[in-house]
């Protein structure tokens, strides 16, 4: 496995590379908040920030079957996730949190910064989960979430769920492996379709 030469280019996605092997994309996996410090939002027992590195830690194991390489952060202080995953040249960012609101509202949504390439990174994760799981579609959303706004590669932060709602609370506990399974698909689906 012998990458000789990848160039990334903010803001536009352009990989230039002579692969002998297997191509080895760099990911970085970001669970939102930080277990025993930031514990996020919560419901029904389960944290924001357990859920999400649960979540996190299937996505990194069925991106590193099939050969990614995956770097798994999960920090309270969002500049230092920034200069992590700059720091680190990743290809692809991907922040996985649950939502919260009033215990009524559910559903998925994911978020990328005004990126092209972000915003058809998150379509293909949302479409995965959309299909894996019975949730509500609540879009995919441009706004300048601090994460996804100064990080060098295309980057998206996914809401799985209302962790405060029972339905989306009965998912996160249920179907953890579904959202990581789509997750992960929803990246390799990126990349076949976008960036190899
Ligand atoms: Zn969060």
């Amino acid at each position: 496995m012998i990458i000789i030469d990848r160039y990334l280019v903010h803001g536009a996605y352009t990989v230039l590379f002579l692969v002998l092997g297997v191509f080895s994309l760099k990911v970085f996996l970001n669970p939102g908040h930080c277990v025993g410090l930031d514990s996020g939002a919560g419901g029904y027992g389960i944290t924001e920030a357990e859920t999400a590195f649960k979540i996190a830690c299937k996505v990194r194991d069925y991106l590193q079957a099939v050969n990614y390489d995956v770097y798994l952060f999960q920090f309270d202080g969002l500049e230092e996730i920034v200069t992590e995953s700059n720091l680190w040249r990743s290809d692809l960012f991907v922040s996985i949190h649950c939502n919260a609101l009033d215990g009524t509202v559910r559903g998925t949504e994911t978020f990328y910064c005004g990126s092209y390439d972000g915003e058809r990174l998150a379509n293909c994760i949302q479409n995965q989960i959309l299909a894996k799981l019975p949730t509500v579609n609540r879009g995919v959303k441009d706004k300048n979430f601090y994460v996804i706004k100064y990080t060098d590669c295309p980057a998206v932060l996914v809401e799985t769920a209302f962790i405060d709602n029972v339905d989306d609370n009965a998912l996160l506990v249920e179907r953890e492996d579904d959202f990581a399974r789509a997750i992960a698909l929803g990246i390799t689906d990126y990349v076949k379709a976008y960036a190899s």
